[in-house]
């Protein structure tokens, strides 16, 4: 009897032991395809072939499309009131001519593109989370002083980094229960002086009163990959200890931006929507200081998918967005104004 007990010991020892592997090897081919699919939608977005994603270009409708059926693929819904996913506006931007600095402003069609998740909370979900990025670049620009130079503006880091993050928490949070709604929204004309944000809010296809929360995704690049950065988390009380969350879950350290470069808080789309009361933050990839590592991508042709760029912190950034945007959608209570911030005012948003 005993050396039957110890076959049948022996035998659940094995069979939990292939049912581990067989685990193991199906996250591992999880992540890895989770990882390849990223590099596939920036490899895409940063490619020559988009010619940085200028509004208003062919090439920024291809973008547009290709981020229109992303949200598709993963379940979003689209609003009745825009055209599927897009919302075409019409906008006065600057025309790249061949000679730098010699610029005229025109009238042109672009769209942002938007998506969302409805919550499944009767009452919660008549509230919105805001996810957002911009996917407009610098487009082409001919430099006249350097024959046959790169004149193709990719913008990686800046911001087909951010429209993956995006497209990564879109598939993510179809598959997960939301307490709230989220809308995905791929600005454009960011780059033109967040002029695809601005549009956004004066035709916003829900009321922008039920919008209670903003995640923006923006960044030039990073050099330390065991940060995260949030422009504008100084400003904001939230329901969660964001910080020691993302330290614990993702083994990364989540800080503002450093207090030199806290300005830059007011140059991206998040901006339009703290002026409206609505608290706003920037998720950005890790720095420590802004140096010759960062300043040689940021608005320069070499913002490219290269050798530098690091799989597997695009991963846990894209990871790291995504969660955050879930613990809001699901706490009971919202994230708010701190009262000193500059952006709380007697009419702003918090409801707390
Ligand atoms: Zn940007």
């Amino acid at each position: 009897m005993k050396k039957y007990k110890r076959i049948s010991l022996l035998c659940s020892i094995c069979v939990l032991f292939i049912i581990s592997c067989a685990k193991e090897k199906e996250t591992k081919i999880n992540t890895k395809e989770a990882q390849n699919e990223l590099m596939a939608h920036i490899r895409f977005l940063a490619s020559d072939e988009l010619k940085g994603r200028k509004p208003g270009t062919e090439e920024a409708k291809i973008s547009a499309r290709y981020i229109a059926e992303q949200f598709r693929a993963s379940g979003l819904q689209s609003f009745t009131n825009l055209q599927g996913y897009l919302q075409p506006a019409v906008l006065r931007i600057e025309k790249n001519s061949k000679e730098l600095n010699n610029q005229l402003i025109q009238s042109v069609l672009c769209n942002n593109v938007v998506g969302y998740l409805e919550g499944s909370d009767s009452t919660l979900k008549k509230e919105y989370i805001l996810l957002m990025a911009h996917y407009d670049h610098l487009g082409i620009k001919k430099d006249g002083l350097v024959p046959n130079s790169d004149s193709i503006y990719n913008g990686a880091r800046d911001n087909a980094m951010g429209v993956t993050a995006l497209l990564y928490a879109a598939k993510y949070l179809s598959t997960v229960e939301l307490k709230r709604s989220i809308i995905f929204l791929a600005t454009t004309g960011e780059e033109e002086g967040m002029l695809g944000s601005k549009f956004f809010i004066e035709h916003s296809p829900i009321s922008v009163e039920n919008i209670v929360f903003v995640l923006n995704n923006d960044g030039g690049g990073f050099n330390d990959t065991s940060l995260i950065r949030i422009g504008g988390m100084q400003y904001i009380n939230y329901p969660v200890d964001l910080t020691q969350l993302i330290k614990e879950e993702y083994q990364i350290t989540s800080l503002p931006y450093p207090s030199e470069y806290d300005y830059l808080y007011e140059k991206g789309d998040n901006i339009k929507f703290a002026q409206k009361g609505i608290p706003s933050i920037t998720v950005s990839p890790g720095f420590d200081k802004v140096d010759e590592q960062i300043t040689k991508y940021v608005h320069q042709t070499c913002d490219e998918v290269n050798e530098d760029f690091n799989l597997n912190y695009l991963y846990v950034f894209c990871q790291v967005y995504s969660s955050i945007s879930s613990y809001m959608a699901n706490k009971d209570t919202l994230p708010f104004w701190v009262k000193s911030s500059k952006y709380h005012s007697s009419n702003c948003k918090n409801k707390y």
